[in-house]
């Protein structure tokens, strides 16, 4: 087989990801990656406040109907004890409304301490959301960075990608997927070439080759697959 066209394209094909890798480890790629991080973690703190004020506000609601209850049931109690003569009974009533003072007065500490709380909620909302702002605006920025250095890079990917793909119709379909398949699993090179020195072993993997696989190498234009990183090794043209 030969193995020329496929040789070029994948030497083509590793200059142009030799080219995402500088855009992918770029700093303005890091720095853009940093602003959504921080976008996104404002945006988790916000959620939870929100979800927060949500419980707190069913809870106050709640809060509220037991005290409007007592105290309806305190107001039953109003002018009770006008016709009571009896000290126990008067002492019964007594205690009766005290004990419902003593609720209504425990809910309403718990309602103020939510609406402290539900303050609370409402500063670190505010703090958040501004802080949000910024970090928009610096993810902003660091979008239009971003841009122009993949826009920088665009005229030398697209006449890489062009003389790459120019090579499609020479080289045989399967021989085409095999690659791709072997690319999209990042082992690259995909086409590997086997010259005899590296002794029985996949000069990628590094892994021994089998008797087998061996036996298919022998002769300028043989090639292999290897039976541990199943990319394709082959003896090169003289
Ligand atoms: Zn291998």
């Amino acid at each position: 087989m030969n193995f020329e066209k496929i040789l070029e394209y994948q030497r083509i094909d590793q200059e142009i990801l030799a080219l995402e890798n500088e855009v992918n480890k770029s700093k303005e790629r890091a720095n853009l990656a940093a602003a959504k991080n921080n976008i996104a973690k404002s945006t988790e703190i916000i959620n939870r406040l929100k979800d927060e004020a949500a419980a707190l506000l069913v809870s106050y609601n709640s809060v509220q109907d037991k005290i409007d209850k007592l105290k309806a049931e305190l107001d039953e109690y109003e002018g009770v004890l006008d016709g009571v003569q009896d000290v126990a009974e008067t002492d019964y009533h007594i205690k009766k409304v005290s004990a419902i003072v003593d609720n209504i007065s425990a809910l309403e500490k718990e309602v103020a301490l939510g609406s402290k709380r539900i303050d609370d909620i409402n500063d670190k909302y505010k703090k958040t959301w501004e802080q949000g702002v910024k970090d928009t605006a610096v993810f902003k920025a660091a979008k239009a960075e971003y841009d122009k250095l993949v826009e920088d890079y665009r005229p030398q990917v697209v006449e890489k990608v062009n003389a790459r793909d120019a090579l499609k119709d020479d080289i045989p379909p399967k021989m085409l997927d095999v690659y791709n398949s072997l690319r999209s699993a990042k082992k690259m090179p995909a086409f590997v070439p086997y010259d005899g020195k590296s002794s029985g072993c996949c000069p990628r993997c590094g892994m021994e080759v089998a008797n087998d696989t061996l036996s298919k190498l022998k002769n300028p234009g043989d090639y292999a697959e290897c039976p541990n990183c199943r990319r394709i090794l082959y003896i090169p043209e003289k």
